[in-house]
């Protein structure tokens, strides 16, 4: 179900578990300011979830309300990801949802990371 993008911050959400050590992740990439892991249902042969470790709910929570440290390191790590899986040459998505229309359903800000094959349309023809 997605979630509504001006909720507070919820610590019991499934990826503050995870930033915790509560339930497991397939982590890819850590450093003080991103968590990287595999999505657990895969939508593309590569599939990755970049978190910041700060707790936000969506990106318009982070992108007004982080230090440009936070902000920084999300971008940076985002792109580190990317590039040490060698995505950078035959090309990737970034994909964040937010909101009830963006069907945003883990309240805690995440960056999609899509690769593997060639991605198609932006979005979904309706
Ligand atoms: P959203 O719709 O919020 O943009 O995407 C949430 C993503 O989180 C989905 O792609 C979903 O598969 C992934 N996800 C949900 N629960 C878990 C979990 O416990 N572990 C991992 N690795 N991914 C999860």
């Amino acid at each position: 179900m997605a979630i509504d993008a001006t909720q507070p911050y919820d610590d019991d959400n499934i990826f503050a578990k995870i930033l915790r050590g509560e339930i497991p992740n397939k982590t890819v990439y850590e450093n003080d300011y991103v968590l990287a892991f595999h999505d657990i249902n895969p939508q593309a042969p590569h599939h990755i979830l970049v978190i910041p470790k700060g707790k936000y709910v969506s990106w318009d929570d982070f992108s007004s309300a982080a230090s440009e440290a936070e902000i920084a390191g999300f971008v940076r790590g985002v792109g580190h990801v990317a590039r040490a899986a060698g995505m950078v040459e035959p090309g990737y998505r970034l994909l964040a949802n937010i909101g009830q229309d963006g069907h945003q359903e883990v309240p805690h800000l995440h960056v999609h990371i899509f690769a593997g094959k060639p991605l198609g349309p932006m979005l979904a023809r309706s």
